[in-house]
């Protein structure tokens, strides 16, 4: 029995903390850095309503799909070589993701959900829990109707979520590992740093979640050579508490109002220690 998944965690956890200690970006940042419990909170108690979410949207699109996608198309499909099929598999579910994600950055709304994940004024492997459930199951979800409906083969998900899964973990790390020309074709830790950024000609910029070239295909594209980002986070007030964070996106700033010890909103735009001057 491990309900909480912890297991997993805490391989992520072996792998990623001291990855983070031998290629360290920053190597002010501190493990146990500012919010970090929250984030923790986040890891460990979020997964459950992702869960949920998730099974309804999959048991939802793989019922519609047994109406709408001949039975002879999936096995067609699931027939095609392993090869074909993950390349396949990830291009169509990033598609999704990357116009989900830019819908989630262009109308307000949805911002106040996604604004959750672009809280944190640090960056480390933990920041990629910190997604507001809403957020993470129409964004997720949206890119997993394909991937569900279409017949892939059970092997061929599988690998798929496992690279997804750690791919995400790894571009929040606080590392600084290259990948070379092959970052104009894969999400680099460099490329979703960027994405993180606070910085004005950074904002809304690297939306894909596995596939870089698709911001260059769609002129979304952000990663000046040589060069990483000063600073992250945002420029509104955030709550800083698990229950306030998944609160915020249906209350906007009566939240603040609703708690008078909230953070000043000059909190919010800290500039890190680590900054350049
Ligand atoms: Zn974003
Ligand atoms: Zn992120």
């Amino acid at each position: 029995m491990d309900p909480f998944g912890l297991k997993l965690i805490f391989i992520t956890f072996l792998v990623f903390v001291p990855l983070e200690r031998l290629f360290a970006l920053r190597h002010e940042q501190k493990i146990l850095r500012r919010s970090w419990v929250n984030d923790l909170i986040f890891l460990l108690f979020n997964r459950f309503l992702i869960k949920l979410g998730l099974l309804g949207v999959i048991a939802a699109s793989t019922f519609a799909a047994a109406q709408i996608v001949p039975a002879s198309f999936q096995a067609e499909v699931g027939g095609l070589p392993y090869w074909v099929q993950i390349p396949l598999v990830i291009l169509l579910s990033d598609l999704g993701f990357y116009w989900t994600h830019r819908l989630f950055h262009a109308v307000p709304w949805l911002w106040r959900f996604h604004a959750v994940h672009h809280s944190s004024e640090e960056l480390d492997w933990m920041v990629a829990f910190r997604i507001h459930p809403v957020d993470q199951i129409i964004t997720k979800g949206v890119s997993l109707v394909p991937v569900a409906t279409l017949g892939f083969s059970e092997w061929v998900i599988a690998i798929y979520v496992l690279f997804y899964q750690w791919q995400t973990v790894f571009i929040h790390a606080n590392v600084r590992i290259g990948f070379g020309p092959l970052r104009f074709l894969f999400a680099s830790p460099e490329f979703h740093h960027w994405h993180h950024s606070s910085e004005r000609e950074a904002r809304d910029r690297n939306f894909a979640a596995q596939l870089s070239f698709l911001d260059a295909l769609f002129g979304t594209m952000h990663m000046p050579k040589g060069q990483m980002p000063a600073a992250y986070g945002l420029d509104q007030p955030m709550p800083q508490h698990y229950v306030r964070q998944l609160l915020y996106p249906f209350m906007g700033d009566r939240i603040f109002r609703s708690k008078p010890d909230a953070p000043p909103r000059a909190e919010t735009i800290r500039v890190p220690d680590w900054a350049p001057k």
